[in-house]
């Protein structure tokens, strides 16, 4: 038996004292695919095993979203967080890593240890798997051989996937209610920037311990397909959230992908949940984005120290991927 943790949303209004079936560090795959990404708005996917269901009155308040028939996912619908899921075959409840916030009695260290990155074909590019480069990398799940070169492999996906300079990027959700596209800047020639971010908020809200974000885009840079909407404050799909005094975070209420995050401190700029994208260059989006690769935004309050420092370690290579 794991230990217990406290697994709660965003808002807080659903928090749930629960028992890990492992210890921790709890051994995973960490996974890269299509789903996963446009689901939760961010780059990678994992879920922490819990030793027995959640309570029937914590469930019940969740919004249910299946993404395939054997997995049910769950998120709050006051503020999205996608707090757990679960696997219909094994009848399995897993915890969403980015939904643990206290682990009782124990000290802040590695939360996971990933044995494996999984379905990184779908990333085009190779994703975030370039960040954790010491695991054997799947082109889809563990049953097959891992890679031995995930650089040539990318060479050949990125060539199979045809990709011409596009002069706007699309995004979409997983349930596809919200979709939208981003233009390029005024400079041609330029990018936006695209960056990481470890602080409880992001966590929280994408339920996975590091958000990914496409920073600092104005309005007018963004085109909504079906509603005229600035920042997404009065889409017909999207719940927003004021995730503090000067955020608001907007999510899919559907599907529960984050989607953007807006700040009075930023006024007329948004940031899009970067697993929304769609560029045919792969999950990176290396053509319209510019990653900072200099640091880990709000670093020091991530959760999992030991994953932060390990990312951090190897934030350049995302430059070169
Ligand atoms: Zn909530
Ligand atoms: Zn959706
Ligand atoms: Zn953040």
């Amino acid at each position: 038996m794991g230990q217990e943790v406290i697994v709660r949303c965003h808002c807080g209004q659903l928090s749930e004292k629960a028992q890990l079936r492992d210890e921790i560090p709890v051994k995973g795959s960490l996974c890269h695919c299509n789903i996963c990404r446009h689901v939760t708005g961010t780059l990678t996917f994992s879920g922490v095993a819990l030793a027995s269901p959640p309570a029937e009155a914590f469930i019940s308040k969740l919004v249910r979203y299946p993404t395939s028939e054997k997995i049910d996912r769950y998120f709050c619908k006051t503020c999205g967080s996608h707090v757990c899921y679960y696997v219909v075959k094994e009848d399995r409840w897993s915890a969403c890593p980015g939904a643990i916030d206290e682990v009782i009695g124990g000290s802040k260290g590695a939360l996971e240890k990933y044995t494996e990155h999984e379905f990184v074909g779908d990333t085009v590019d190779g994703g975030l798997a370039w960040t954790l480069p010491d695991i054997p990398v799947y082109v889809a799940g563990t049953e097959g051989t891992p890679l031995t070169d995930l650089r040539k492999e990318t060479r050949r996906w990125q060539e199979s996937a045809q990709t011409t300079k596009e002069d706007k990027l699309e995004a979409q959700c997983h349930c596809g209610q919200v979709r939208l596209t981003v233009l390029r800047p005024d400079e041609s020639a330029s990018k936006w920037r695209g960056g990481i971010c470890a602080c409880r908020s992001c966590r929280l809200s994408c339920s996975q311990p590091l958000a990914v974000w496409a920073m600092d885009i104005p309005f007018a840079k963004v085109v909504w397909a079906d509603v005229m909407v600035f920042d997404g404050s009065a889409h017909p799909s999207i719940t927003r959230f004021q995730s503090s005094d000067h955020a608001h975070r907007d999510f899919c209420s559907k599907c529960g992908a984050s989607v953007l995050y807006t700040s009075t401190t930023q006024p007329g700029q948004l940031d899009v949940a970067f697993g929304l994208l769609r560029a045919k260059d792969g999950a990176l989006a290396k053509s319209f984005i510019e990653w900072d690769t200099g640091k880990i935004h709000h670093q020091e309050d991530a959760f999992d120290k030991e994953l932060l420092k390990r990312v951090k370690d190897n934030l350049g290579a995302l430059e070169q991927a």
